[in-house]
């Protein structure tokens, strides 16, 4: 075979899968098929049919049969009206078509089979060109029709394609290492935590989960204690003026939930500590013998994540932090960060967490004068020497009121 183009093939097969669908079920109504990442899907309204997973090998054994007839794809323009006689027993090809605007529609027919398809290709030319061994039918998923609640849970299948067999079987692999290793599934199949769609990002723990978080919270509590940190909790919701405040009414707003009462107060889910840990710094008179003051907490912090970002315990809207404030003196700053790397690495050491430091220098917008700057970056500099650990440095990358040391580590996806 040659010049394969993968993106037609993914996309005849999407074609030749709703074929193989309507020869199996003749009642259904095929609705829409397009390419997606490594592969294709069509949704289908199977009507009273109930299909499971298990079907899917029969549907592709019938995808294999149409394809190794060696049948071409043929297109064909045709009228508004030739079209709708065609498909006048599926509402949602229907649907599709009224919103055609030009008066003639490319269709997609199968040599020497009954199936015809709206499409305006390209597909390849001849299902010769398909690999019968390079494309799998993977898994079942409800699909609302145009994504829509108020319409109709269409049955979405999916498969996948590539050029080679080879291909497929790495890829298969792949998706079976991850999967064992997607703390999702391992979440569940130890039921550790769950979600429930009336709070979504928001896990529910298990009294197995609870138990691992509550062992972690002693540890990191001992720890943090023997270093002479002081823990806090502070309120989950505070008033707006707290938040104007600190900035984040202007600059975060949009990822805070906002409440309202009924005496006309305005309060914000608290999204970060810091704007608290700054009013257990003030509420006393503080003296230069507090410092170094190292206040830590683990409070619940809640964020306006979008909703389609979400993802399991990666990506959530309610989580904590091991989280601290430290208020030290200019002199303490060598001796302060070099007693956080070494928790650093022994937080991370126990979960065999490999880790590299960035440095983000001062930013072309900031405050405080520049020799402030330059002093805090070199010291931060020597503390990522003496590390021993992997660092680089990213000009401009510090936040706007002083430089920072970034954490970078990889998952086992390989994401950074
Ligand atoms: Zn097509
Ligand atoms: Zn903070």
């Amino acid at each position: 075979m040659q010049n394969i183009n993968i993106e037609k093939i993914r996309h005849s097969l999407a074609h030749i899968l709703a074929e193989s669908v309507i020869d199996l079920y003749p009642e259904v109504e095929v609705a829409i098929g397009p390419v997606v990442e490594n592969g294709f899907y069509y949704d289908i309204d199977f009507k009273n049919e109930n299909i499971s997973v298990e079907d899917l090998q029969k549907i592709e054994t019938k995808m294999v049969e149409i394809i190794q007839k060696k049948r071409k794809f043929i297109k064909k323009r045709i009228s508004q009206g030739e079209a709708k006689k065609i498909f006048s027993k599926n509402r949602y090809k229907l649907e599709l078509i009224k919103e055609i605007e030009e008066k003639k529609l490319t269709i997609y027919r199968s040599e020497g089979g009954n199936f015809i398809d709206l499409c305006k290709g390209p597909h390849i030319a001849d299902t010769d060109e398909i690999d019968v061994k390079s494309f799998k039918l993977t898994k079942l998923a409800g699909a609302y029709w145009r994504g829509s609640e108020n319409n109709k849970m269409l049955t979405r299948i999916y498969g996948v394609a590539f050029e080679t067999p080879d291909e497929l079987k790495i890829y298969l692999e792949n998706q079976e290492k991850l999967s064992g290793l997607d703390h999702k599934t391992i979440g569940q199949q130890m039921d550790l935590f769950f979600f429930d769609p009336t709070a979504p990002g928001m896990a529910y723990w298990t009294d197995k989960g609870l138990k691992i978080i509550n062992q972690l919270i002693e540890y990191w509590r001992n720890t943090h204690e023997a270093l002479g940190y002081k823990e806090y909790r502070t309120p989950l919701i505070n008033k707006k003026e707290l938040y104007v405040k600190s900035g984040h009414w202007d600059h975060y707003n949009q990822h805070m939930f906002i409440a309202n009462t009924k005496e006309k107060e305005i309060y914000g889910l608290k999204p970060m500590n810091c704007p608290n840990a700054m009013i257990v710094y003030k509420h006393k008179i503080r003296s230069y013998k507090d410092l170094p003051l190292k206040i830590s907490d683990t409070d619940t912090l809640h964020r306006l994540e979008k909703s389609g970002t979400l993802n399991g315990l990666l990506r959530v809207r309610e989580f904590s932090q091991d989280d601290a404030h430290i208020f030290i003196s200019c002199d303490n700053i060598e001796s302060q960060y070099l007693e956080l790397i070494g928790l650093v690495e022994k937080f991370y050491k126990l979960f065999d967490i490999d880790y590299s430091f960035r440095l983000g220098t001062r930013p072309d917008k900031f405050i405080g004068n520049k020799e402030d700057w330059k002093k805090s970056e070199n010291i931060l500099v020597k503390v990522l020497k003496k590390s021993g650990k992997n660092y680089d440095i990213l000009v401009g990358d510090g936040a706007f009121y002083g430089p920072k040391i970034d954490i970078l580590m990889n998952d086992n996806y390989g994401r950074s």
